[in-house]
């Protein structure tokens, strides 16, 4: 690529970062920088008001001389994202903005939204994006081979609009009985913060959820967050019934991988594999990370490299070993509610 395409394709991505939309049904107001994690949790990890975060934008990404780097951001802005005018940022979410999760549906259904709807706002970016970017590769006599990965944004955009559908419905008649959820307590506090929501592919054992190239089904989804607990905090996943056939293999694996070890050693590993591989959205205590060897570091960067460069290819492998002995997730018990 010579210089100007690159340097007007990368004019684009900084004007793109700043646009997005409130996403609660008809409202035309301008959203702000919503939070995919709170700021009460962010400030339980936090160093004088900051905390690590990467840069976790795909655009940023895609930029042919960017990898992910590791960045101290501010509360106030770290892992925000332009989904939510102020008024129904606070409406929608005040309660699990400020209040410990107390394991209701309605909770649990706020995390799943949340989560849903950033991943909605960055597949409609990356769709800006690769429109503009095809454009300016055909003003520049450029081959630009999108297709595939295109393909794979259209799609995981098709099934993600469903799920909005879905949503909306449910929080609109106020009936959360189909919003399922296991929580993870861990004991004392946390060294990591993160928000996500993906397409379940491969589980714990390599062998394949479900096909997420198909067109004719809809893709199970499972968010996952960290949340605060009245002791200590948790890992919360959560997803609707119509995610069930995906979700219950998932947790199957996971019961399977997890079942002959002791001191719930290897459940622990899984999650913290889980989190790094599937999430573009985390944020790290600064003295945790301070603290990581540099193998450490380059096994979470490399990871989070992937997932926000590719978030729409298969990980055949990645859930079978990785992000070892990093993080030390103490469950002290599960909590399911189905
Ligand atoms: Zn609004």
């Amino acid at each position: 690529m010579n210089w100007k395409p690159k340097n007007e394709l990368l004019r684009i991505i900084k004007k793109i970062k700043l646009e997005g939309k409130c996403l609660s049904i008809n409202c035309i107001n301008k959203p702000i920088k919503s939070h995919a994690i709170s700021q009460s949790l962010l400030k339980l990890i936090s160093k004088n008001g900051e905390v690590i975060v990467f840069e976790n934008n795909f655009f940023n990404a895609r930029n042919p001389e960017g990898t992910i780097k590791e960045k101290k951001r501010g509360i106030a802005k770290a892992t925000t994202f332009p989904g939510f005018c102020s008024y129904h940022d606070n409406y929608i979410f005040e309660e699990i903005d400020n209040l410990n999760f107390d394991l209701s549906g309605k909770q649990a259904f706020l995390y799943l939204f949340r989560s849903l709807s950033k991943a909605i706002i960055q597949k409609e970016q990356s769709i800006t994006l690769l429109n503009e970017a095809k454009r300016i590769a055909e003003s520049n006599n450029l081959n630009l081979k999108l297709n595939s990965f295109e393909l794979g944004i259209l799609i995981g955009m098709m099934n993600l609009t469903e799920h909005k559908l879905n949503l909306d419905s449910l929080l609109s008649n106020n009936d959360f009985k189909s919003i399922r959820f296991t929580l993870f307590h861990i004991e004392g506090m946390p060294d990591i913060l993160f928000s996500g929501a993906t397409f379940l592919d491969y589980d714990f054992q390599g062998n394949q959820i479900q096909n997420i190239a198909r067109t004719d089904i809809l893709f199970g989804l499972l968010a996952f967050s960290s949340v605060k607990l009245e002791h200590g905090w948790g890992i919360l996943f959560v997803w609707d019934s119509k995610s069930d056939y995906a979700c219950l293999a998932f947790f199957n694996s996971l019961k399977e991988y997890t079942k002959e070890s002791k001191e719930n050693a290897k459940l622990s590993e899984a999650l913290a594999r889980f989190i790094i591989t599937r999430c573009d959205c985390t944020a790290i205590n600064i003295d945790f990370w301070e603290k990581l060897n540099n193998t450490k570091k380059k096994d979470i960067l490399s990871n989070i490299n992937n997932i926000v460069k590719y978030p729409s290819i298969e990980t055949k492998d990645n859930l079978l070993f990785g992000i070892e002995n990093i993080f030390n997730f103490k469950v002290s018990k599960v909590s399911e509610n189905y």
